[in-house]
């Protein structure tokens, strides 16, 4: 789960790191005015669930609280796109207005799951800020990663390994072994697959200051943490996705025209291979899960097609918890319900798989049914021909 900017910002400083004074504006008069309280010249950042915004626009130093106000105005509802919103952009909702922060040094520090080595990494650059990923790819000895063992946790001495490896000397050298301490406590404490904070500046004035903050909680341990639904900004999120989030199946948009829906996430895999082996191209992942009932069926049909990309729908479902007229059933209730006349193709096997076939023949949808997973994707590829 993601969260803005402002927010990952209040809880670092909830864990001793300093951030820039800030505050969250959802008008263009608020900004006006929290730049007014801020002197005039302050910095006015978009707030959505991406970065790259201050190369895309979507950050700006202004000198005077008209200024913040006129921008405030143009960045209010606009998409801002980045390379990390993909083509339709996120639309711009809060925005937050912080004091301008003479920067001397800008550094990339980070502490992220490595799904590879089954533990945290700490990853810090003394190159950091809006090039990060140019420096990653040109130079990537300049990355220094430090794999944290869960069992002894970050020790003083890595953290100071770190923080001179950056360059630094002296009290702010000290300052950020404790930052980066309290920047794994945070990880740890708030269950985060990431925090993020890039830049991590020295100011002129020699202090150390989080000035870009990411945050990712671990969706595993939403249980934990009877807050965090409250935190998310559903506006920044594919309406598609909230819905299959409501009724718990995993959908993940894809860019193709064949609209899957599979139970078991091995076998949503193996259906995409298979798809693009004859030549299809998945619209989304769809995993309704084991023990579905007709309900989640037809909700998760329903998803699949409300999406305009979608021209077919490939079903693959072993019925094994599951049987397979209930599956025929969901698909049916849903296909009605919308009135769906597009190509579908059904490969089921498993309990009662005979009674699913059979109420699919007699539905009147424009549906096929196939025994084999092969034999099923081709069929949903030439069907749309
Ligand atoms: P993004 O990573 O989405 O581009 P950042 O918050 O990192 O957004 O902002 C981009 C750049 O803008 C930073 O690298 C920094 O140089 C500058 N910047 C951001 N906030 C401030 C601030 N409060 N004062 C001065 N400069 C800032
Ligand atoms: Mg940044």
């Amino acid at each position: 789960m993601n969260i803005h900017e402002y927010q990952a910002k209040e809880i670092l400083n909830g864990f001793g790191i300093p951030v820039p004074r800030g505050r969250v504006a959802l008008t263009s008069d608020q900004v006006e005015r929290a730049a007014k309280e801020f002197g005039g010249r302050c910095v006015i950042k978009a707030q959505i669930y991406a970065g790259g915004r201050g190369k895309a626009g979507g950050v700006k130093l202004v000198h005077h609280p008209e200024q913040a106000q006129e921008f405030g105005k143009e960045l209010f509802g606009k998409r801002l796109i980045t390379p990390q919103t993909g083509p339709e952009g996120l639309k711009v909702r809060r925005i937050l207005v912080e004091e301008a922060v003479e920067i001397a040094r800008e550094f990339y520090l980070s502490i992220t799951l490595d799904r590879n080595t089954s533990r945290y990494s700490l990853i810090a650059s003394a190159e950091g800020g809006v090039e990060i990923e140019e420096v990653a790819k040109k130079s990537p000895e300049k990355i220094h990663v430090l794999p944290i063992d869960p069992f002894t946790g970050l020790r003083p001495y890595q953290a100071r390994k770190i923080a001179l490896a950056l360059g630094l000397t002296g009290t702010v050298c000290e300052d950020c072994v404790e930052l980066i301490q309290n920047l794994y406590r945070c990880c740890l404490e708030k269950d985060c697959s990431l925090v993020e904070i890039n830049p991590l500046t020295v100011t002129k004035a020699g202090w150390l200051l989080a000035m870009d903050a990411k945050i990712n909680f671990d969706d595993n341990a939403m249980f934990r943490h009877r807050e965090y639904p409250d935190m998310m900004d559903y506006s920044q999120l594919d309406p598609l996705e909230i819905n299959a989030g409501k009724y718990d199946l995993s959908y993940i948009k894809l860019s193709g025209n064949i609209g899957c829906m599979v139970n078991g996430a091995g076998l949503a895999m193996a259906t995409l291979d298979v798809l693009k082996e004859f030549g299809g191209e998945p619209a989304n992942f769809l995993d309704v899960g084991g023990g579905s009932t007709r309900e989640k069926v037809a909700e998760a049909f329903k998803i699949i097609l409300e999406d305009s990309d979608v021209k077919g729908v490939f079903v693959n479902i072993f019925g094994g918890i599951m049987r397979c007229d209930v599956i025929a059933q969901g698909i049916i209730e849903a296909a009605s319900e919308v009135k769906c006349t597009l190509p579908i193709v059904v490969r089921m096997d498993g309990s009662k798989v005979e009674e699913g076939k059979q109420l699919l023949a007699e539905s009147g949808l424009n549906v096929q049914t196939a025994d084999t997973l092969g034999d099923g994707a081709q069929r949903i590829v030439s069907m749309l021909g």
